[in-house]
């Protein structure tokens, strides 16, 4: 039997999981804060950053936002961003990608604190993360990774193929997944648009991780018998959901796998909430379990 990893419930775990933290914070006097920027039209960027907002106030950490009109000057964002960095209110910072086309993404990242960069996408952080000393793993790698570990799927020595090098996903989840940590010691192969023979490679893996953009790219003829399959992708094909992996035909090889939606989303928003908790340890000193 296929076992189908329910990203609802294990992000469901993790929050539950931080409540304890939460409280332990607010009644030391420093209530965890996380400030959400929007310089974009997107609906669906507007939709995200409301979610994450809502999964703030259910926990108790306190929410601030800040939108930016699409037609300001780049310096309008990057001000923004020096005040919430000068906030001692605030201890996580999260700028919703895309921001306007005018401005330039990986300058507005370069200016958040890296203590306060919950996405983990600083160049300090990235550079800490691939030296093995994380002070935030990015919301997603680190998701795929709690997945893992709540399936009880063991990651030392396996071979892992992870499809998609982005810097948001792919190869910072490569990083983690070869490290040397518990949840690390895999064997990883960091497959990409140039890569020649897919299949030849995720034949061989004990884990695919398939976060490539391209609906149903990876489908069970990919695969070997058992192989555990985590779907980072969210396409919408015809007004549907769709995620990289072609779901019933992997679904019939693999030992585990995540659904489309339903399995990598839920625990991105979980792991956000987990690094702004982690932030407010740090930024104040105050010694919190987490999870
Ligand atoms: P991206 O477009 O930045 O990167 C895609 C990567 O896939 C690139 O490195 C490219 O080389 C590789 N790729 C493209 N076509 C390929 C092919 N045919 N074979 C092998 N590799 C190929 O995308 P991203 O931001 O990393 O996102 C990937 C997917 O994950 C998207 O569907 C995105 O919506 C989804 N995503 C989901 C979540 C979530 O929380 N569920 C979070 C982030 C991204």
């Amino acid at each position: 039997m296929t076992e189908v990893i329910d990203g609802n419930a294990v992000a469901e775990d993790v929050r539950e999981s931080l409540r304890g933290a939460i409280e332990t914070l607010t009644d030391a006097g420093h209530q965890p804060g996380l400030a959400t920027v929007l310089m974009s039209e997107d609906r669906a960027s507007a939709t995200y950053v409301s979610m994450k907002q809502r999964d703030c106030e259910e926990l108790g950490i306190q929410s601030f936002h800040v939108e930016v009109d699409v037609d300001a000057p780049a310096n309008e964002l990057y001000d923004t961003v020096s005040d919430l960095n000068a906030n001692d209110e605030v201890d996580g910072i999260l700028v919703q990608h895309p921001v306007a086309d005018h401005v330039d993404y990986e300058e507005v990242v370069r200016r958040i604190d890296p203590g306060k960069d919950v996405d983990g996408f600083h160049p300090e952080n990235v550079g800490r993360l691939v030296r093995g000393d994380p002070r935030f793993r990015p919301c997603t790698p680190h998701g795929v990774q709690k997945l893992l570990e709540h399936t009880g799927v063991e990651t030392e020595g396996a071979d892992a193929v992870v499809v998609g090098r982005s810097n948001i996903v792919g190869t910072p989840l490569a990083n983690l997944l070869a490290r040397k940590a518990d949840d690390g010691n895999a064997t990883v192969t960091l497959c990409h648009s140039r890569t020649e023979d897919l299949a030849a490679k995720t034949k061989q893996a004990d884990i695919v991780v398939a976060a490539a953009g391209v609906p149903e790219l990876v489908d069970g003829s990919m695969l070997s018998e058992g192989v555990t399959v985590v779907d980072v992708g969210y396409n919408r094909v015809d007004g549907e959901a769709v995620g990289d992996v072609e779901y019933e035909s992997a679904k019939e090889v693999a030992s585990a796998i995540t659904p489309v939606p339903g399995g990598v989303g839920p625990m991105t928003r979980a792991m956000l909430l987990y690094n702004t908790v982690k932030a407010a340890s740090q930024r104040s000193g105050i010694d919190v379990d987490l999870p």
